[in-house]
């Protein structure tokens, strides 16, 4: 027995010693071995259709991430939709499951991975776009917006398995069934989990030609303004009308300049629709709106603004409203995000790679945002792979050769983060 326990000491020596941060190599060789695993585990999360509003598709997709997350030694929970949640006007019927695991290690740090797991796409798409490799290239409905994120998420904790690594104190994954629509479904569950979290990673992807992390994500919320008026024949007696069309069209114009774009403020009109038949003053007018913004408080004034404006109109007896759909909140950079992020930057150029890390926001809402809400963790956006053509019709993709870099950022930080090592280096 006791030459048994001796080697069993000995190899739990060996895992935890320090010379684990140097010890590239192995990690090295490690991330290289789970490439061509990643590739069929994409293959397989493409191959099923995953629309944010395709429940059966966003169930079936969950329960086989669940299965996968439970062969790699997690706890795994389906957790259903809060119940009252938000209902935004593209909200479907039924949410699908937000899938959670938990990976208990030996050490102390807690850390949160987050990717989503429903796509921007509709039922039947998948035929046009089916997984294939071309080049460097690894086409596929849904491949760079989030499905490589799930799948660097397993594949960085069975390199974290494999090197047999287990000095984290609890890894936490969450994948999202409606990041596209909102994250209706689990908004309040992603920060609630992240308030006692010491790293948050979240896995969208770092859209080609770039090669980047963020530590600020963009607000987004959408204005719908509905106009009601009164129909009348258009040539019998127009007078008798109140023509909802005409007083829309007052708004968006007194309503197209409240954007600040040097703030990260934008409001942009995108949609709009009034009447129905030619030979009647329209009744009904709507409109919506994209806003975007780097700083919670430019919504609130922006809100404000546009509520005060509706008061102004220019057909007397009609009614205008405003409802605000809020996506994402904005967030902004985080100080105590800065020298992890660093670190990262040190970890990819092991790689041979140069990783730009954006303080300021390109433009884009996540998951990581609600993250942010009520911890004081640093949070890095976009972990996942390097992708291009997200929410296009064009063909959608990741770069094979970002694999193993992303692979090994990920595994090395929650290496040298669980060690206690990224302050010091
Ligand atoms: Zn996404």
């Amino acid at each position: 027995m006791l030459p048994m326990k001796l080697s069993a000491i000995l190899v739990a020596l060996l895992v935890v010693s320090p010379t684990w941060a140097q010890d590239s190599a192995a990690i090295r060789a490690a991330v290289q071995r789970e490439k061509q695993p990643l590739l069929d585990t994409l293959k397989e999360l493409v191959s099923i259709e995953s629309g944010s509003s395709d429940f059966d598709g966003v169930t079936l997709i969950g329960n086989r991430i669940a299965e996968q997350l439970r062969a790699l030694g997690g706890e795994v929970e389906k957790v259903p939709p809060v119940s009252g949640y938000l209902r935004f006007q593209n909200t479907p019927e039924r949410l699908a499951d937000t899938v959670v695991a938990r990976f208990r290690g030996k050490g102390t740090k807690r850390i949160l991975l987050l990717a989503h797991m429903d796509t921007v796409y509709a039922k039947g798409m998948l035929a046009k776009q089916p997984f294939r490799v071309e080049g460097d290239r690894a086409y596929g409905l849904g491949i760079g917006d989030d499905k490589h994120g799930v799948a660097t998420i397993q594949h960085v904790l069975a390199t974290l398995r494999n090197l047999r690594f287990d000095q984290y104190g609890l890894i936490t994954v969450l994948v999202s069934p409606d990041e596209e629509i909102g994250s209706n479904a689990e908004r309040d569950l992603i920060t609630s989990l992240s308030t006692n979290q010491d790293l948050i990673l979240s896995y969208e992807g770092s859209r080609v030609p770039g090669d980047d992390i963020r530590l600020a994500t963009t607000g987004v919320e959408l204005v719908v303004l509905t106009v009601k008026g009164r129909a009348s024949h258009a040539g019998a007696a127009p007078e008798q009308g109140r023509n909802a069309l005409y007083e829309l069209s007052h708004q968006l114009l007194q309503m197209q300049d409240l954007s600040s774009p040097s703030r990260g403020l934008k409001l942009n009109w995108t949609v709009a629709s009034a009447g129905s038949v030619s030979n009647s003053i329209p009744e009904d007018a709507r409109a919506m709106g994209d806003m975007r913004a780097d700083d919670a408080a430019d919504f609130a004034g922006l809100e404000a603004s546009i509520r005060e404006k509706i008061r102004d109109h220019l057909i007397p007896e009609t009614t205008v409203d405003v409802r605000f759909e809020r996506f994402y909140p904005p967030m902004s950079l985080r100080q105590q995000s800065l020298p992890i992020a660093q670190f990262a930057q040190r970890i990819y150029s092991e790689y041979g790679g140069k990783l730009n890390v954006a303080t300021k926001s390109p433009g884009a809402g996540t998951d990581a945002a609600f993250a942010a809400l009520k911890s004081g963790a640093p949070i890095l956006e976009g972990m996942g792979l390097r992708m291009y053509g997200a929410h296009s019709n064009e063909d959608e993709y990741v770069v094979i050769s970002s694999i193993e870099p992303r692979l090994y950022l990920s595994a090395r930080l929650i290496i040298d983060f669980s060690l206690g090592r990224t302050a010091s280096e």
